[in-house]
């Protein structure tokens, strides 16, 4: 028999502690799991293995559970799963989409000083980077070091239909509905570094589809990098979840929570005596 239940999940990043935008998007997903009758999963996304630890891992379940969130099965921890986004890679690699990008940053921001001075305003992607100005047409010694990136000149013309995916939340400026992707807006993004063989955009991608997520419920900070995960399942030829990107918790002169913002981590609101209630409150979930 086949599961048709929604699949939910939370995937946190255990380099810093829980704040309370995490607690928000960590609720959302297990409220709308359960009115759903769906399952809710977590994912721990600790591919960067310098600065993801099982301390912090440790400190955001127990925010969980101290928030009265309870996950479906056992954690996922990409760590554990480089074979699989390798896999994944390997395909794109054996359809010509892939190359060695050999600038460091130093030479990314020279190329692009040059050319601002010369000619005019490069091109920035929606996070504010300068679009990779390299290409793969680049070379370099053996031994010198590269990352992996896509090349989106040729995945546009593998992919050939503009893709879409379906909002159920809202962009920045409001987008819903049918939204077409705009992966052009991220040049070549990077898929894989020498240190961690994947990146975020490849992982998030291969474990939505690998644990058969239904729904992707995150922070509307993550709606535009959607068209480079649109663009890379159709690629993969990976399954396309619904998003529902929500609005993002500010603290209350207006700036966007981070995980150097102590006092607002959950570990200190709850040693300060915050109760689970004060911070659904806190959030705006309960008057
Ligand atoms: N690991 C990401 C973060 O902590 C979330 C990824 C996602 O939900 O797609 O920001």
């Amino acid at each position: 028999m086949t599961d048709n239940r929604p699949v939910f999940r939370f995937a946190p990043s255990p380099n810093g502690a829980l704040h309370l935008g995490h607690a928000y998007s960590a609720i959302l997903n297990f409220e709308m799991a359960r009115e759903s009758g769906g399952r809710f999963l977590l994912r721990m996304e600790d591919i960067d293995t310098e600065r993801c630890s099982p301390a912090l891992e440790r400190g955001i379940v127990d925010d969980l559970e101290w928030l009265g969130i309870s996950w479906d099965g056992e954690i996922r921890r990409q760590s554990e799963h480089f074979a699989e986004y390798r896999a994944a890679l390997d395909s794109l690699e054996a359809d010509g989409l892939v190359y060695r990008a050999y600038l460091s940053r130093s030479e990314i921001r020279r190329r692009v000083e040059a050319h601002e001075n010369e000619t005019g305003a490069w091109p920035r992607d929606p996070d504010g980077a300068p679009v990779y100005p390299g290409g793969s047409h680049e070379t370099g010694d053996d031994d010198a070091p590269y990352v992996l990136r896509l090349d989106a000149r040729r995945a546009a013309e593998r992919v050939r239909a503009p893709q879409a995916w379906d909002e159920e939340g809202s962009g920045p400026d409001g987008e819903t509905g049918v939204i077409e992707a705009a992966p052009e807006r991220w040049g070549d993004v990077i898929l894989a570094r020498r240190d961690t063989p994947t990146s975020y955009n490849l992982s998030v991608v291969v474990d939505d589809a690998l644990q058969g997520v239904t729904h992707v419920v995150r922070g509307r900070d993550l709606f535009h990098a959607t068209s480079v995960h649109v663009v890379l399942q159709e690629l993969l030829g990976l399954s396309r979840p619904h998003y529902f990107h929500h609005d993002l918790v500010v603290t209350e002169d207006g700036r966007k929570l981070s995980k150097s913002n102590r006092d607002t981590s959950l570990k200190a609101l709850r040693e300060a005596g915050a109760t689970p209630r004060d911070i659904r409150r806190m959030i705006g979930l309960d008057d």
